[in-house]
């Protein structure tokens, strides 16, 4: 409805690499691509300042490359954290072609390709009303881009973490293979920690806890879900304290 007003001012944005890709698929597609940057834009369009963490896991997995090719795990680590760049820069590409106004900032410095991530900086893009979309994960092997996204969330001091994944939210089994699975609506950090949900890695809940960012779980599969969330519609998840 047109006079709802966004909940929150700022958010983190996770976006998984399976996000670029048709379900089952690798590799970065047209169709997704744009119809991510489509709803971030359309997010970004109501004043909500956005800040989007990249995954690459439709490009690759350390753990599996490392396991299938026999490199070493820090190594593969750092071929996906660049593989999250990429998928990052055809992000750039989708969400400019929407007429939305970006910078790309990677935790891996790149200078000639984009921007090395300064926290400051990159709020001040945000102030400006730019998407920040942040590759390169943190920089470090032996993390997801899940933990990235949680301590850039508190770093960049925004009100919600947004996951956005393949189903409506967080199960007490999981749905793609139980039909009986039951959605929660809202859950604490400790049931996701205690009963460990599958939500994100358990470092990035711990970070949320500590700094007190809550994360809502979404479909990022149907359309206008995230726009809804941010809405304060009650879709998904809501993982708070
Ligand atoms: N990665 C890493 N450090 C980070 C973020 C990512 O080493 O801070 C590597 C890790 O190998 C991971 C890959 O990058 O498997 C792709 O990230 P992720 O699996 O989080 O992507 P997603 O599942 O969200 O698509």
């Amino acid at each position: 409805m047109a006079d709802k007003q966004p909940q929150y001012r700022r958010i983190v944005l996770k976006i998984s690499g399976e996000g670029f890709c048709p379900p089952g698929e690798f590799g970065i597609h047209r169709a997704p691509l744009d119809r991510v940057a489509a709803e971030i834009r359309d997010v970004s369009e109501l004043g909500v300042q956005v800040a989007v963490v990249v995954g690459g896991g439709n490009l690759m997995r350390g753990a599996s490359f490392s396991n299938d090719l026999g490199i070493d795990i820090a190594t593969a680590d750092y071929m996906g954290m660049l593989a999250t760049v990429l998928n990052a820069l055809a992000l750039q590409e989708a969400l400019e072609r929407t007429g939305a106004d970006t910078r790309v900032q990677s935790a891996i410095s790149i200078q000639r390709v984009c921007e090395p991530f300064i926290r400051r900086r990159a709020l001040r893009h945000l102030e400006k009303g730019r998407i920040v979309i942040l590759g390169g994960g943190t920089g470090n092997p032996h993390v997801t881009t899940d933990s990235c996204a949680a301590l850039r969330a508190a770093e960049l001091k925004a009100d919600a973490l947004l996951k956005g994944t393949k189903v409506d939210g967080v199960y007490d089994d999981d749905p793609q293979t139980n039909p009986h699975a039951t959605l929660y609506q809202r859950v604490t950090y400790n049931d996701v920690i205690d009963q460990r949900l599958r939500v994100m890695d358990v470092s990035a809940i711990d970070v949320c806890q500590q700094h007190h960012v809550p994360i809502v779980v979404f479909n990022l599969m149907k359309p206008g879900t995230m726009r809804r969330v941010v809405l304060g519609e009650s879709l998904g998840t809501f993982v708070g304290p």
